[in-house]
């Protein structure tokens, strides 16, 4: 008899993250306040301190391609996607361990320049790298790991939103897809042209920054705790908005209803989709890696962080769970918002 084999694009990533927290079962460890399932996990040092820890890996060939990726930004994006999951706990990034797999056709002064980004992100952040692993590997692999610290009743869950509560967003989202399209649509004109071929990417160094060199929202969570501000339930946006307000409304149990209208698209957003006959609301609701910050906020806190000035905008509202999550277009229609990350299996 041959053994059961499911394949992993039956249960998807997330179904496979819940199967194998099945298995796990509940933490044993009582210090654990939150295990999988937000941006990072939670465990208590003392009273009312926590540490928190997150992990997350880039990959050549899925989340980077290094014809148009420099290392120093590698280095430095390696770092800010594992500082943006301890920001989105509304806590502060203090250390850092990195695992390397590197195939023989990277030289030395290829992870010298890594490092030198490395080092960029560690100042940026106040984050100190403490230690790794190296390793052969068929491509070029960063596993990073993040050490975060914050008082218990400051820490921030995906968990916290309630119907009513408004949902909000920093920045501008889109830009980092657009980037992506930008390098990939010149990586094909390069193809196509042969040797000699020069890309002007001047137009476009915002969005490219954005896909290559994107950073944490450490000033948001700095600017909170500065004006007292804090939100009900807040997530960072890597897989794209409409994946993360399917995420955070599942473990606030609500529903959601985001106005496209309101979205904030930078300019040259706009102009990327423009350009390929794209619809840019699309850019903005599923394009993955902006690294902004989803919160839910009672609308009575609005003043509040009206006047202290908060980098933020209003995108729609949390509602009953049995309303779905839902998007309002320009044109007043209401459609599921389904989430569409990318698919990695
Ligand atoms: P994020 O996009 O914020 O990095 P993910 O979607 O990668 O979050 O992960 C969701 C949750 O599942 C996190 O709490 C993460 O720690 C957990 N998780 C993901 N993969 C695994 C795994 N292989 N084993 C245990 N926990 C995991
Ligand atoms: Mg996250």
């Amino acid at each position: 008899m041959t053994p059961d084999f499911t394949p992993l694009s039956e249960l998807g990533e997330f179904g496979l993250i819940d199967r194998l927290q099945d298995t796990l079962g509940a933490p044993l460890d009582e210090t654990v306040v939150q295990g999988l399932g937000d941006d990072a996990a939670v465990y208590r040092v003392a009273e009312d301190r926590v540490h928190l820890l997150t992990t997350d890996a880039l990959i050549e060939g899925i989340h980077f391609d290094r014809t148009y990726m420099p290392m120093a930004y590698l280095g430095f994006k390696a770092m800010a996607v594992n500082v943006s999951d301890i920001v989105a706990m509304n806590a502060v990034p203090r250390y850092a361990t990195l695992a390397l797999g590197v195939p023989h056709n990277v030289s030395v002064e290829m992870m010298t320049a890594l490092y030198s980004g490395i080092q960029q992100a560690c100042a940026a952040y106040g984050l100190t790298l403490v230690g790794g692993d190296t390793t052969g590997a068929r491509a070029l692999m960063l596993t990073v790991t993040v050490v975060g610290e914050a008082e218990q009743g400051r820490v921030v869950y995906r968990s916290g939103a309630r119907p009513g509560d408004l949902l909000c967003v920093t920045g501008h989202l889109g830009a980092a897809y657009a980037g992506l399209k930008m390098l990939l649509w010149e990586k094909e004109q390069a193809e196509q042209a042969g040797e000699g071929y020069q890309p002007d990417f001047s137009p476009f160094s915002e969005v490219l920054e954005r896909q290559l060199r994107p950073r944490a929202r450490t000033d948001v969570v700095a600017h909170w705790a500065q004006a007292g501000i804090q939100p009900r339930a807040l997530i960072d946006i890597s897989d794209g908005l409409a994946s993360e307000v399917n995420h955070l409304c599942r473990r606030s149990g609500c529903g959601a209803r985001v106005r496209a209208a309101a979205l904030p698209i930078a300019l040259q957003t706009r102009a990327v989709a423009e350009r390929h006959g794209e619809d840019v609301d699309t850019y903005a609701l599923f394009g993955g890696e902006d690294y902004e910050l989803l919160f839910a906020l009672p609308e009575t806190d609005l003043p509040k962080l009206e006047t202290a000035g908060a980098d933020f905008v209003v995108i729609g509202t949390c509602t009953a769970p049995e309303d779905g999550v839902e998007v309002e277009t320009p044109e007043g229609e209401v459609l599921p918002l389904m989430p569409q990350g990318y698919t990695h299996f």
